[in-house]
């Protein structure tokens, strides 16, 4: 049993000492104080289904043996920086990860989070084409240093610092867009953003497939193979950021940009390659990864031997426990529970998303889309009094977001709208 200081101490230390931004889900904040698999255990003992796995960082469940064998394994041995030596286990991770990569993308830089890896990935470009802007979507995320918050496109994770040369397109999104799902049409206004907001060179384009932040939206279909032929015209770079979507969330594809057909020219990610260990990469082709041989390029931290054979870990496991397969079957079968509850509730506006990176969208009014933003926080609530931990987002803070576990079951699936179907026939 949890013998830690109880919730409200923590809680008083966290006012206390921790920075005054933090913020913290439901009114009534849950200590978690243990975890496996696909489910969370609070301070008493009490066990909660995990339907928003860290946000879509652990998809192997938590605390996987495998994976905290390798880190305990690596530890004991050794732990250091990563460049000046060699040592194997950055270099195995490194051509495991590449296989995994469609076309040239075989070149691996770590970093330690998503945000370098995107901030990574934007000077990449800026070297490559030596041109500056970058064109982005409204209602993206894509981190919180200088430039990846220019990057990002919802006002509330942006401050009023120096955030220069990003351009933010309409976002191409199938329930709010103006263009429906036509792909194209909004694919037409990166065309003009190109025209009319640059010199007619770009440095590139940045993009999630889904959004995750954003509040789970696919894009519009059609949309990142016309994107990615303009870019490619005004001599851009197209990245791509898996930090949410990629390693095999999407069930159908293990890169949430194989489901638009596309080949990026820079892959990002972080968050589920190292199954909650603070790990991020970016990948690109070997032609493009020579623009860092310009200058000195080092990361102390990035791609060290203890996150690095965690993520070698991760990989098998996604590959021996066919985690990928099972997003795609419960992912499929949540996806059409969820929507089937939608006939039933008003309030459901609308349900999306692939594999185990689902959305539902809720709303007072269906055909003004009025964001039911009050009554999403009070379900998400209401669902942890009766056991689901689930996320939220959305520029109006009115979508669930369910990217759990990968592990996730049928029989999770069946508790989870159980008890969101609960919540809102008694709300
Ligand atoms: N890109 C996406 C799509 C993300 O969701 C996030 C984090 N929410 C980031 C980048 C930034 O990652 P990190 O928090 O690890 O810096």
């Amino acid at each position: 049993p949890y013998t830690g200081p109880p919730g409200e101490e923590i809680l008083a230390k966290r006012k206390q000492y921790l920075s005054p931004s933090l913020f913290h889900f439901y009114n009534q904040p849950l200590n978690v104080v243990d975890g496996k698999k696909q489910y969370l255990f609070d301070e008493s003992g009490r066990r909660y289904l995990d339907a928003f796995g860290g946000i879509a960082t652990v998809c192997c469940g938590h605390c996987h043996p495998d994976v905290v064998e390798s880190i305990v394994k690596q530890t004991r041995i050794l732990q250091h920086s990563t460049v000046l030596y060699l040592n194997h286990a950055i270099a195995d991770f490194a051509e495991a990860l590449a296989n995994k990569l469609p076309g040239n993308l075989k070149v691996v830089f770590f970093t330690n989070s998503g945000t370098e890896a995107n901030e990574l990935a934007m000077m990449i470009a800026r070297l490559y084409t030596g041109c500056h802007d970058i064109i982005s979507l409204r209602n993206a995320y894509h981190g919180n240093a200088a430039g990846t918050m220019g990057a990002t496109a919802q006002s509330i994770w942006k401050f009023n610092t120096i955030q220069s040369g990003v351009h933010h397109a309409v976002n191409p999104d199938p329930y709010r867009g103006v263009f429906g799902s036509d792909g194209q049409k909004y694919a037409n206004d990166v065309q003009d953003l190109i025209e009319f907001g640059t010199s007619g060179q770009v440095a590139g384009f940045i993009s999630e497939a889904i959004q995750g932040v954003g509040g789970i939206v696919e894009l519009a279909p059609g949309y990142l193979p016309a994107v990615y032929k303009s870019i490619r015209n005004a001599g851009g770079l197209c990245i791509a950021d898996e930090v949410q979507c990629g390693f095999a969330r999407t069930g159908s594809h293990f890169w949430g940009f194989e489901n638009q057909s596309v080949v990026p020219d820079i892959v990002t990610m972080a968050k589920g390659i190292g199954n909650g260990i603070p790990l991020g990469a970016v990948v690109t082709t070997p032609e493009i990864a020579e623009v860092l041989t310009r200058r000195c390029y080092f990361n102390t931290f990035g791609g060290n031997p203890v996150c690095t054979a965690a993520g070698l870990a991760v990989l098998k496991i996604i590959e021996k426990e066919k985690l990928q397969e099972n997003a795609f079957v419960v992912g499929s079968y949540l996806k059409e529970r969820l929507t089937s509850l939608k006939d039933k509730y008003d309030l459901i506006g609308d349900v999306r998303g692939r594999g185990l990176m689902l959305g539902v969208e809720l709303v007072t009014d269906h055909q003004l889309k009025i964001p039911a933003k009050a009554e999403t926080l009070y379900l998400m609530d209401q669902m942890k009094e009766m056991g689901v931990l689930i996320g939220k987002g959305g520029f109006y803070g009115n979508v669930f977001r369910i990217t759990p576990p990968l592990c996730f079951t049928k029989e999770d699936a069946d508790f989870l709208v159980d008890v969101m179907y609960y919540t809102m026939s008694k709300m």
